[in-house]
């Protein structure tokens, strides 16, 4: 089964990408961890990432479906895939199909969580200055406020998690996948998935979507 995960920041995609990944025996293609393994591995392309991504901007549409076209030649693809941050503009998702052709996208989960919730979420963790061991203000607070568990040091929270900056981010995820949601819309392969649940829960309510379309 070939398989889009979309959701905004906050709303679990990666933890859920996992388990789809690993129930279903299918590979979960990230553009964001394949841009990264081609910087590491330094190809041609991955100097060109580079210098895309260390001046903040976005890798353009042109090289983001080549590389994406290229993975999913791959043999481990043939039984189905993942893709997890692609597409996430309209032109992206048409040259998806296009390069796919025969062998579609099936099914675009979309985890939806309400903005204030995932605000919630994003704007309460906390990041160890020391050791880096992760808290949340409510969900997984440290013993003592703002001090690590684990070594002591003071715990800080990131700049891409103040309010201004998640409420910015949430904008203009919600601006890019908005056209994205009805364009799968109305090609009736969007399945809405409650991320406001517990993980576990948003997990069943995924895999009993993928089993009735199987
Ligand atoms: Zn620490």
């Amino acid at each position: 089964m070939n398989i889009v995960l979309m959701g905004p920041p906050g709303a679990g995609k990666g933890t859920q990408a996992v388990r789809i990944a690993e129930t279903y025996g299918i590979p979960h293609i990230s553009t964001g961890d394949i841009f990264r393994a081609a910087v590491k591995a330094g190809t041609a392309l991955g100097a060109e990432l580079q210098r895309y991504m260390s001046q903040g901007q976005l890798v353009p549409d042109d090289i983001t479906i080549r590389i994406v076209h290229e993975r999913l030649q791959q043999p481990d693809c043939a039984a189905g895939f993942l893709l997890d941050g692609f597409p996430r503009t309209i032109e992206q998702a048409v040259a998806l199909d296009k390069t796919l052709e025969s062998n579609p996208i099936d099914v675009v989960l979309s985890i939806e969580v309400p903005d204030e919730e995932l605000i919630r979420r994003l704007t309460g963790r906390r990041v160890c200055q020391g050791c880096g061991a992760t808290y949340h203000v409510d969900f997984n607070p440290p013993k003592t406020e703002g001090i690590c568990d684990k070594c002591g040091k003071e715990l800080q929270q990131r700049a891409d998690d103040t309010i201004a900056t998640v409420r910015n981010r949430l904008e203009v995820y919600n601006r890019q996948t908005e056209p994205l949601i009805s364009y799968y819309r109305e090609q009736g392969k969007l399945v809405s998935i409650d991320g406001s649940q517990a993980i576990d829960k948003v997990f069943q309510d995924i895999a009993c979507h993928l089993e009735a379309r199987q």
